[in-house]
């Protein structure tokens, strides 16, 4: 017989896009395998559409709706992460799989500045997912996983040789990652962001692609940090995606989006974490970052 798999999920980000395709596909898998006895915590920062959001996939899949939870999360809020927490210590809930993928993209900046715009960009995919994470890891189990939803536009081969080698560094400390976004908000300052090989050849918002950059090297010295408490992290891309963020163009719907990280989250529990050390994938497979 199969064993019974009872893990607890955290999504961020859950009432639309790449979130809600990670919850729908959990709940297709939780259908399929009636061993799959697992919950998950589908978490937005818009109380409303997240309980619409629940209400609906409910009705969509009655026969799991005991296993999705709700509770409202702005990973930018300091206050709202603390509820969270404070929830999760009063029921003494455990997390085994936390995916951070809310995150946002501003293209029409009229009303900002280009460095109010990369301030608001890194602070929301890179300072508040490392701002939550620090938050939740007491609540992650040993083996738990933590997964980070980033993009191709942020791997380092996309950047310039420039500073492509100072963040290609597996053993990057949060120092040097430091004095990285102080060069960076200087060079957009400055307007030197393609002279200091801050810009990349994508026809997308440079803050963006930068805040994936930061969040992948970020991911992978979390990875060395947690290895002693046996805690994974891991990094993947959806893919170009039909979500607000992505456009009506994307080649992906957002459950072919979901698909990779769901894969990594069914990976085996492995005692070897040098082998299974923070890796980056992409359409199911792992990718150069
Ligand atoms: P989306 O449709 O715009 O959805 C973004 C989600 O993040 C929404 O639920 C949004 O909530 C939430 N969010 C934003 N700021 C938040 C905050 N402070 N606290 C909590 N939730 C917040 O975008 P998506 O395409 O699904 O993107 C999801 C992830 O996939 C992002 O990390 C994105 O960078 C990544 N990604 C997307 C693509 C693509 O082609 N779509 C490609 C590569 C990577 P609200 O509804 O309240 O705004």
């Amino acid at each position: 017989m199969n064993k019974v798999q009872k893990k607890i999920y955290v999504i961020t980000g859950s009432n639309k896009g790449i979130g809600l395709g990670l919850v729908e596909n959990l709940c297709k898998r939780f259908i399929q395998n009636s061993n799959f006895e697992s919950t998950i915590f589908a978490t937005t920062r818009q109380e409303k559409l997240g309980l619409e959001s629940i209400k609906a996939l409910s009705e969509k899949y009655p026969t799991v709706k005991n296993q999705l939870l709700y509770h409202q999360l702005d990973i930018t809020n300091n206050e709202s992460i603390a509820k969270f927490v404070n929830h999760l210590k009063t029921n003494n809930i455990k997390i085994d799989i936390l995916f951070n993928n809310a995150g946002i993209l501003i293209k029409d900046n009229n009303d900002k500045s280009n460095i109010e715009v990369s301030k608001e960009v890194l602070n929301t995919n890179y300072h508040s997912v490392i701002n939550l994470t620090n938050e939740l890891i007491p609540f992650i189990n040993p083996y738990g996983h933590i997964i980070n939803v980033s993009s191709k536009l942020g791997t380092f081969m996309e950047l310039s040789k420039l500073i492509r080698y100072r963040f290609d560094n597996e053993k990057i400390t949060m120092e040097e990652l430091d004095t990285l976004e102080k060069e960076y908000y200087n060079a957009v300052e400055n307007n030197k962001e393609k002279e200091q090989g801050w810009l990349n050849d994508f026809n997308w918002p440079n803050s963006y692609c930068i805040s994936k950059v930061f969040l992948n090297a970020y991911s992978r010295q979390l990875a060395w940090k947690l290895l002693d408490q046996k805690i994974r992290v891991n990094v993947f891309t959806p893919g170009w995606c039909r979500t607000d963020m992505g456009g009506s163009s994307a080649t992906n719907d957002i459950y072919q989006g979901a698909e990779t990280g769901v894969m990594i989250s069914e990976m085996e529990d492995n005692d070897d974490f040098t082998k299974s050390y923070c890796k980056y994938y992409a359409s199911s497979q792992v990718a150069d970052w």
